[in-house]
């Protein structure tokens, strides 16, 4: 703070005063730290500078209080000389100036120009040379000054102080002609050009390496967000930051940058004029560049009267629209709440830099998270898709297993289920039996009814069959044709002749008309069973024989009826 008075560009003397009576109110809160000395150097310096322009008896108080501010230095000087000797020098120097003593004033200008130099102040070296430099200049020795001119831009340059290596180029052009000037804040040239340029020049050029490589790491857009924010308000001098992501015209997202933390909104952004000045937003989209109002009190433009500013009195702001292939996919507001002038072109230019780098980072974030939305989507999708898939899976499964007529079990469902019972009953050496049932007359059926009859007459008897049977364990299935075959595991011959009559019963009692058969006026089947103890010796395929025959013995002993057959293993 102390060291911007010398560093303003248009030396404004009665504003440093100013500003060291404001001070000096606050000085007890900076007591114990390095700055709190500062302030008796510089204060010096600066009533020293305007000595001239005084009356005897403010010359005087001024005399006075440098003489109280020299006896504090001095005794910093005693315990650190390497700290303040050179500064003691300096202000020496300027007094001995304003007194007229000439030899005097040489003679401390060089020791304070010395002591700083080697105790590495580039500052004060800078300063010591710039006063001295002026005394020659002032004694129309301009050979002379033109030295210490030379030596201050060097060390100006050397520490970075661009603004005020340009004031000495706009003030003593004829000092500095013989000056190879360096190039100066082409931020936004050719990065090469950095490493051989000023050295001012590559300390930005780290910091922008430094701030670009922070926001570039981060692949997730919050976590970028709030890099992008903290580097740019750190890099800018702002106090307070917000950044706007707008990709489609609709704004998506805030983030806030204020006093070392980040908050960001996103989906219902809050309020926008209690963050920013939305027309100063506005302003930017339209002209696609940068905005600085650096006298918020002094604006004329109709900015002055956004909503924003009833509530909010940013004395600096700068907004900068995020350009990506020629769209502004974001914007940038800064303020400084303390500070005029705070965003000057050459920060801008930096912000320029880290925008164009930003504007990279923020477009892959944002292909990123939509890449992120698009798998997660797409997870939803699949697991979805393989729940349906399971699902028909089953559906194919069952129906594998059903006739496709009458909605019972078929004949490859049948074998797989009798193997299974068979060796399931041969462990347990209980009995398994089989009926095997056959429409009578069902050719002659079809020949008088038509196909389809006969076919909703197998369907009908499909179910008669499968009411016939008790235990769910007992398993219903079309053998072939108009046959039909019936499992019941765990059942005896008589258990077997029980259901047989069962469905013999049910099928009676559908009273389907059958003209042309010669045992009944209705449909009717008959039945052969048979029935086995599983042995390893034997195999299902005997069982379906034995039913077979006893079907048979039905059918020649006249239809309409049930014969039975015992396997008997040897
Ligand atoms: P039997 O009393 O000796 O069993 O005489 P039947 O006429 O029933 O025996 P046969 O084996 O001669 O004829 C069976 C008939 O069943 C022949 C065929 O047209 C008919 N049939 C087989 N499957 C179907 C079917 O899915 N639908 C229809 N409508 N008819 C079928
Ligand atoms: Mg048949
Ligand atoms: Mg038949």
């Amino acid at each position: 703070m102390y060291a911007n008075y010398f560093l303003s560009k248009v030396q404004n003397y009665s504003q440093a005063l100013e500003n060291v009576g404001l001070a000096e109110k606050y000085l007890d809160g900076g007591r114990g730290k390095f700055i709190f000395t500062l302030f008796y150097f510089y204060s010096s310096l600066t009533e020293l500078a305007v000595y001239f322009d005084k009356s005897e008896p403010e010359k005087t108080d001024i005399l006075n209080r440098v003489a109280i501010h020299k006896e504090k230095i001095a005794y910093w000087a005693n315990y650190a000389p390497a700290n303040y000797q050179h500064k003691l020098n300096l202000v020496e120097a300027q007094r001995y100036r304003v007194l007229g003593e000439k030899s005097q004033a040489i003679e401390f200008y060089d020791l304070a120009i010395q002591g700083a130099k080697e105790n590495k102040y580039i500052q004060d070296q800078a300063l010591a040379n710039e006063l001295a430099a002026k005394f020659y200049l002032a004694w129309g020795k301009e050979k002379i000054a033109r030295v210490y001119m030379q030596e201050a831009y060097d060390c100006y340059d050397a520490w970075g102080a661009t603004a005020k290596t340009r004031q000495l180029e706009e003030l003593y052009p004829h000092l500095l002609d013989a000056i190879e000037h360096s190039t100066h804040s082409k931020l936004l040239g050719d990065l090469n050009s950095y490493s051989s340029s000023a050295r001012s020049d590559s300390l930005d050029l780290k910091t922008i390496l430094q701030a670009s490589q922070t926001i570039s790491t981060p692949i997730e857009q919050e976590q970028l967000l709030s890099n992008l924010l903290q580097v740019v308000v750190e890099n800018a001098g702002a106090d307070r930051g917000c950044l706007l992501l707008k990709p489609k015209q609709q704004l998506e997202r805030l983030a806030e940058w204020r006093n070392g933390v980040a908050c960001i909104y996103e989906g219902d952004l809050p309020e926008l004029s209690l963050f920013l000045p939305i027309s100063l937003i506005y302003r930017v989209q339209r002209t696609l560049t940068a905005t600085i109002v650096n006298n918020l009190q002094q604006e004329i433009s109709a900015l002055i009267a956004d909503p924003y500013f009833k509530t909010h009195s940013p004395k600096s702001l700068l907004c900068l629209p995020i350009l990506h292939q020629g769209n502004a996919i974001a914007f940038l507001y800064l303020e400084n709440h303390l500070t005029i002038d705070a965003f000057t072109r050459d920060r801008l230019e930096v912000l320029h830099l880290l925008a164009a780098q930003a504007a990279i980072s923020l477009h892959n974030a944002q292909l990123y998270q939509q890449l992120q939305n698009y798998s997660h989507t797409l997870e939803i999708e699949v697991s979805q898709r393989t729940a349906d898939l399971q699902k028909a899976n089953q559906k194919l499964h069952q129906l594998a297993m059903l006739d496709g007529l009458t909605g019972i079990g078929n004949r490859r469902r049948f074998d797989e289920y009798l193997q299974q019972e068979w060796r399931r009953l041969q462990r347990e050496e209980k009995p398994l039996s089989l009926i095997l049932c056959d429409v009578d007359f069902f050719k002659l059926y079809n020949d008088y009814y038509g196909h389809q009859a006969g076919d909703e007459c197998l369907k009908q008897v499909a179910q008669a069959i499968s009411r016939g049977i008790k235990r769910s364990s007992d398993f219903v299935a079309r053998y072939g044709g108009e046959e039909f075959a019936i499992i019941l595991p765990n059942t005896s011959i008589e258990g077997a002749i029980q259901i047989s009559k069962a469905i013999s019963e049910e099928v009676a009692q559908l009273q389907l008309p059958h003209v042309s058969s010669s045992v009944s006026c209705y449909v009717t089947l008959s039945l052969g069973i048979g029935s086995v103890i599983p042995t390893p010796e034997s195999c299902p395929e005997i069982l379906i024989a034995t039913a077979d025959r006893a079907l048979y013995q039905a059918k020649t002993e006249g239809r309409n009826r049930y014969c039975c057959k015992i396997y008997e293993n040897c």
